[in-house]
């Protein structure tokens, strides 16, 4: 039986996450299932699948959490979006996850693409996400549920306080934990834990970690959802742009740093956005794991 996500924290202080998204072609697929298995030898305590994130398919999504299961034996979290489905669909997901044995749940709202916002309109009977929690939750104890977290505060909303509140009715209806956006200065993830404590939400907050491989990708995802990228980030990987090497290099030094203190200031664990390659991962953790030994 796979385990649920909010079961391993019962043992566990601090966990370790893969995302991935479902590849468009199939060699894009083996490539994944090769980049899991070397990434399975770092024992993570789960996995995670985007759904139609970035354009990516989401009808692929549960094939690939799916397989991964039976692959690895790891919990692996199917990421929903509610924005592109009626509650009927949204119900009869479910229930092919509950035959697949899928527990563990990432819910979102889901970016809205610009060239289908018209025809979503129309089919929109959930407006957000925490109500996606709440028909997930319906289901009894059977899913574990993940909701995101912004601590820059969501693009969408009026303000980072207002944020927290729509977060506090996320978990109020059943979001069991929180992964958040990727940030790469660790003082607002640490401001935005505060936050969240006086707001009375003790939930854990994974950080989402996103190791840099390119500098020109990174600065666009990072305007389109509105996450700064500090003045230190510029100066190591600007002049570097071209070099894909030395930006890799430079990219797995400055996660280390960034997670190295993360951890040691107490964030529950972490959470990469893998990008379905594994050695940057690989070498982040295992220089994280020789500062133990
Ligand atoms: C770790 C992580 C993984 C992700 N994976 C994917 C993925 O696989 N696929 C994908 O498409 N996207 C993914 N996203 C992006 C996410 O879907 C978008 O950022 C989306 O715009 C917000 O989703 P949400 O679940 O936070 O939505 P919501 O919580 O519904 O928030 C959406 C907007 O509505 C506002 N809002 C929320 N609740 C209320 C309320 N009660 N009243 C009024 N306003 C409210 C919020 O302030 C926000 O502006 C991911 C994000 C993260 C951080």
């Amino acid at each position: 039986m796979i385990r649920k996500i909010s079961d391993i924290f019962k043992e566990k202080e601090k966990t370790l996450g893969f995302e991935f998204f479902p590849p468009k072609t199939p060699k894009g697929l083996l490539k994944l299932y090769e980049t899991a298995h070397l990434l399975k030898d770092l024992q993570p305590d789960y996995c995670s699948v985007t759904y139609g994130a970035g354009g990516n398919t989401k009808d692929k999504t549960m094939e690939v959490v799916d397989e991964l299961q039976k692959r690895f034996g790891l919990p692996v979290m199917h990421h929903l979006t509610c924005n592109r489905h009626s509650i009927s669909e949204i119900k009869q997901i479910l229930n092919r996850m509950q035959e697949r044995n899928i527990r563990n749940v990432l819910a979102l709202y889901g970016d809205l693409p610009q060239d289908e916002s018209i025809c979503l309109e129309d089919k929109k009977e959930i407006k957000y996400c925490y109500e996606l929690c709440k028909i997930l939750k319906s289901r009894g104890d059977y899913f574990c549920v993940a909701v995101a977290g912004f601590p820059y505060g969501h693009i969408n909303s009026p303000d980072r306080d207002t944020d927290i509140e729509y977060l506090k009715i996320k978990l109020e209806s059943g979001g069991d934990f929180v992964i958040t956006q990727l940030f790469f200065d660790n003082a607002v993830y640490f401001e935005y834990i505060e936050k969240l404590r006086r707001a009375k939400i003790q939930t854990r907050v994974i950080p989402g970690i996103l190791p840099i491989v390119n500098y020109e990708k990174m600065l666009k995802f990072c305007a389109d959802c509105e996450v700064v990228v500090p003045k230190e980030v510029h100066e190591i990987f600007k002049p570097i742009t071209q070099d894909e090497e030395a930006t890799r290099k430079a990219g797995v030094d400055f996660a280390v740093k960034q997670c190295r203190e993360l951890l040691n200031k107490g964030a529950p664990g972490l959470h990469f956005f893998t990008l379905n390659k594994a050695d940057p991962v690989r070498e982040i953790i295992i220089q994280l794991r020789e500062d133990k030994s």
